[in-house]
């Protein structure tokens, strides 16, 4: 299997960024970056929008990061429908990497704050799926 193991519900099974998938069975959450100008993708790209270069390398995002939002979805897309409530946040990196993701469920809402340090970390779904969430570092 390729990216078709990503995520609760996947669009794709054949992407250019793949190897996402491979880094997450090795506890890896990966963005890219390029080596023509040094820009930083996540999620990753192996096609840069800056200079156009299609020549990138991967680097792991982990330490802790700050949560810069994040909001609660009470009603979600086809698909999801059986998860709500979650929250959904994003979180500044080292180098300026934002992260958009889902937060630890287990966070009680008054835990969840702007400003608060959170870490990356996968997840195992049902059926050899994988994903990643937020939660408190
Ligand atoms: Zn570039």
């Amino acid at each position: 299997m390729g990216f078709e193991q990503f995520g609760i519900i996947s669009f794709t099974g054949v992407t250019k960024t793949e190897q996402f998938v491979e880094f997450l069975k090795n506890n890896e959450i990966c963005g890219t970056v390029c080596k023509g100008c040094g820009a930083r993708f996540f999620p990753p790209r192996t096609d840069c929008n800056i200079c156009l270069s299609d020549d990138v390398d991967w680097f792991p995002i982990s330490g802790e990061g700050n949560l810069i939002t994040y909001t609660k979805a009470m009603f979600a897309p086809a698909g999801f429908e059986k998860d709500v409530p979650y929250v959904l946040g994003v979180a500044e990196f080292s180098d300026g990497i934002k992260v958009f993701g889902r937060l630890d469920k287990s966070l009680s809402d008054d835990a969840v704050k702007p400003g608060m340090k959170v870490k990356i970390r996968v997840i195992n779904l049902e059926n050899d799926r994988l994903t990643y969430e937020l939660t408190a570092a």
